[in-house]
């Protein structure tokens, strides 16, 4: 007899395992499936944290160069490549085991194998070893995810030519690195192998790299990066990539040809939905996305579907935040919608760059009223303490009632600083109530004080 639940969660990324999580925390009877051998999805093994432990690494890298104004003499720093990837491993080990964890803590039964639909009740497992087990359920949560996606005439190999998977376990630092693609992935990679003195060439098709972000924080970064070894090039096509067994040969079009010693291609990625037998459920794709209404429900009524297979921002903290919306309405709750205009992106190159709802280009093309305002990280004392003077918080808000319509900041806190923010923007606040608030002294979290000051008419300290 096969066993039953009331929701079976596929895939235990950040939107699956959260969202298995809060189902059980409401009391279903939860299930979760997951094909790879470790729980936490894209982001736990190949995106989000390693990432960012590897770019911690960078971060210090960089300090250790200029320890000598800080008041300390160290001799000359050496890194221990093989260790700074012990490190991240080990972070992802202790985070995987946590998650372990929590599936125990909240009794939910994980199955390892690859899911699909028999019926809209019923879901196959198949396990590594071909052996199947089905399991019914009430409701299903879809949380299948993304995969790198390839260029057919560029395709990665493992060896030189490689992706955002392939290149977290390169075994040392390459003396160069064409980046095809300027978007977030390939922004962070090229700015981690670039402080550590790799000759970094980010090659991007679109006239602007981080095309999404205001280009004036987009420009910041292109600047700041000209300091780490990146060289940027935005409007080129790349028209091949040869794999020569020691280097790459990199053709793009109107340009001679380059060699480099290895090429990372990161050029987008693409939803996972094609092997869950949709079709016997009646769920139609859109380019491999799936529709879902504002609960997250798709056109069967009893399935839902989260994170990077909507057409919605993919990024870790928007598979989650879906996910529990889902598994609210489930467990028969009455959740806010999301606020997707409150929902932060955040970019860990340095400096930083994070922002909420829209930008000039976009208010500009909406017709929309607005007022700039604009503060730099550089006068305030924090700053220096920390060294962390590059960049600036813009707000853009309504010019007559002072709502946040956009905030861009760009800067070494920028993930961190953007959260008060989404908090501001979820609960309707203005330019002059932020610029009323007291912010501790000295932080940087003043520097957001002083933006909204400046929309109020005045920042105090410039
Ligand atoms: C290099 C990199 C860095 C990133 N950094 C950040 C960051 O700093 N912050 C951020 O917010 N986002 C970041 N992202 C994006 C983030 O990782 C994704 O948006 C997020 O993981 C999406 O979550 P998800 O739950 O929708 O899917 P995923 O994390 O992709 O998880 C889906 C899971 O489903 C499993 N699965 C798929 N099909 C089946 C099936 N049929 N049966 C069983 N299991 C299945 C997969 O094995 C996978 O484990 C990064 C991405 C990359 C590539």
């Amino acid at each position: 007899m096969s066993k039953s639940y009331d929701l079976v969660v596929i895939g235990a990324g950040p939107g699956g395992e959260v969202g298995a999580i809060r189902a059980a925390q409401l009391g279903l009877k939860v299930a979760l499936v997951e094909k790879n051998i470790h729980l936490g999805g894209t982001c736990l093994n190949v995106g989000c944290i390693p990432t960012k432990s590897l770019l911690e690494s960078a971060k210090i890298w960089a300090k250790l160069g200029h320890v000598a104004e800080l008041g300390f003499r160290i001799g000359k720093p050496e890194y221990d490549w093989s260790a700074i990837m012990k490190r991240k491993d080990g972070i992802v080990d202790a985070q995987r085991k946590g998650l372990l964890f929590l599936m125990k803590k909240n009794k939910i039964d994980v199955y390892q194998g690859h899911g699909r639909f028999l019926d809209k009740n019923t879901i196959e497992v198949t396990a590594a070893d071909g052996k199947k087990e089905s399991i019914q359920t009430k409701h299903t949560l879809l949380a299948t995810g993304s995969r790198v996606k390839e260029l057919p005439f560029a395709r990665s190999n493992q060896k030189n030519i490689l992706t955002s998977d392939t290149i977290l376990f390169i075994d040392h630092v390459p003396k160069s690195l064409a980046v095809v693609g300027g978007g977030v992935v390939g922004m962070e990679f090229a700015s981690l192998f670039g402080r550590f003195g790799c000759e970094v060439t980010v090659i991007e098709l679109l006239p602007q790299v981080l095309p999404s972000e205001d280009p004036e924080c987009a420009n910041e970064v292109v600047r700041q990066l000209k300091k780490q070894n990146v060289t940027i090039e935005t409007g080129v096509k790349l028209t091949g990539v040869k794999d020569q067994g020691d280097h790459c040969v990199v053709s793009v079009e109107g340009k001679p040809d380059r060699v480099f010693a290895k090429v990372l291609m990161s050029i987008g990625r693409e939803p996972v939905t094609d092997d869950l037998g949709l079709q016997k459920v009646g769920i139609a794709v859109d380019r491999g996305f799936i529709n879902v209404d504002a609960h997250y429900k798709t056109s069967a009524a009893n399935i839902f579907a989260i994170g990077d297979i909507l057409k919605t921002a993919a990024l870790a903290h928007t598979a989650s935040a879906e996910a529990m919306h889902a598994v609210e309405v489930i467990a028969g709750k009455n959740p806010p919608l999301i606020n997707y205009e409150a929902n932060p992106s955040a970019i860990y190159t340095y400096p930083e760059v994070a922002s909420i709802g829209m930008s000039e280009p976009k208010l500009k093309e909406k017709n929309i009223a607005y007022k700039v305002a604009k503060f730099p990280f550089a006068p305030m004392a924090k700053a220096k303490i920390e060294e962390a003077t590059e960049g600036f918080i813009k707000i853009l808000s309504h010019p007559q009632y002072g709502e946040l319509l956009g905030v861009h900041i760009v800067g070494a806190r920028a993930t961190e600083l953007i959260g008060e923010f989404v908090l501001g923007k979820i609960l309707e606040t203005t330019v002059d109530e932020i610029g009323h608030a007291i912010h501790p002294h000295p932080t940087i979290s003043e520097t957001i004080m002083e933006a909204a000051h400046a929309a109020m008419g005045g920042a105090i300290h410039m």
